[in-house]
């Protein structure tokens, strides 16, 4: 028993050290992605169109614009999620005293009993009580604030502070790999006639990896983006919607215009930039990540 515990324990910490050592190789990945299909599109392609004069320029003008304009927004974001710290638990973090027991220092008072129940929980690993809605990944090392899930394309785990920049990292790729399938497709259909196909091997095999890759890439980023979409719909992070299964009243279900405001906050003008208004953060404690509203007559519900 020992040993086979042992053995597994040593397996998650290798595969643990696999997932950290996979970072760099992940982004670079990505950029090899975005550098092969702007290959494709802006050099190759339309680029050199917009000489061609005509309907042609026009079309070339308004797919390069496009472009463009959606890689600045999915680098922003995917940097923003990269490089955003999730959010881990402030040192000695306590929960807020309960007025019905009213006791001065929670930590003090806490019996064994108290911390075996649902509602404070502690995480072993890091030696310290979860905030709500906290998790430990295994992957950091360390407890994470409403963490969803630890994310190797982003190199970093997605949680309360970074979980917005992510969904925009998701939108922002959908809509640039939807618009390069679609202005690559009449080169790829072009593959398939009889006629002969202007461009040198190399470019012909550029523009036939880009088409290939983003159409994909658009697929899979649109299934998760759907997914996503009803989680942040009902208040719910992935990890939260894999164990709660059977509950079908879920406590920090607020209606879906306040869930949506918990993650995009409630200036219209951030939405869709990867940032929060000062306003927002002063006046909505869960995007800090420590408390979150919830409905009073499910308080006793907790994960
Ligand atoms: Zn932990
Ligand atoms: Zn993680």
């Amino acid at each position: 028993m020992h040993r086979s515990g042992a053995i597994m324990a040593w397996n998650v910490f290798k595969f643990c050290t696999a997932l950290r050592s996979l970072g760099s190789v992940m982004i670079l990945l990505v950029l090899g992605v975005i550098g092969v299909t702007y290959y494709a599109v802006v050099i190759t392609n339309y680029g050199p169109s917009l000489t061609d004069g005509g309907v042609d320029t026009l079309i070339a003008l308004l797919v390069l614009i496009l472009f463009h304009s959606l890689l600045v927004m999915l680098l922003w974001s995917y940097f923003s999620v990269v490089c955003t710290d999730p959010g881990g638990v402030p040192h000695n973090w306590r929960p807020e005293i309960d007025e019905e027991r009213g006791e001065n220092d929670p930590l003090t008072d806490l019996e064994p009993a108290d911390l075996a129940s649902p509602r404070i929980r502690f995480c072993r690993k890091c030696n310290q009580l979860k905030p709500p809605r906290c998790h430990h990944c295994s992957v950091c090392g360390r407890c994470i604030l409403k963490m969803d899930h630890h994310c190797v394309w982003v190199v970093n785990c997605v949680g309360a502070l970074n979980y917005k920049f992510f969904l925009l990292f998701l939108f922002y790729t959908f809509l640039e790999t939807t618009v390069v399938t679609l202005s690559l497709l009449p080169h790829f259909i072009g593959f398939f006639s009889d006629g002969e196909i202007p461009g040198t091997p190399g470019t012909l095999a550029t523009t036939f990896l880009a088409f290939v890759l983003n159409l994909a890439f658009a697929l899979s980023v649109m299934g998760f983006l759907i997914m996503h979409i009803s989680l942040v719909g009902g208040n719910t992070t992935t990890i939260e919607a894999y164990e709660k299964k059977s509950t079908p009243k879920w406590r920090y279900d607020l209606g879906r215009k306040k869930n949506f405001e918990q993650v995009f906050g409630t200036d219209k003008k951030y939405w869709f930039i990867p940032a929060y208004s000062d306003e927002d953060l002063r006046r909505m404690p869960a995007l800090q990540g420590l408390e979150y509203p919830s409905k009073p007559e499910l308080d006793g519900q907790e994960f």
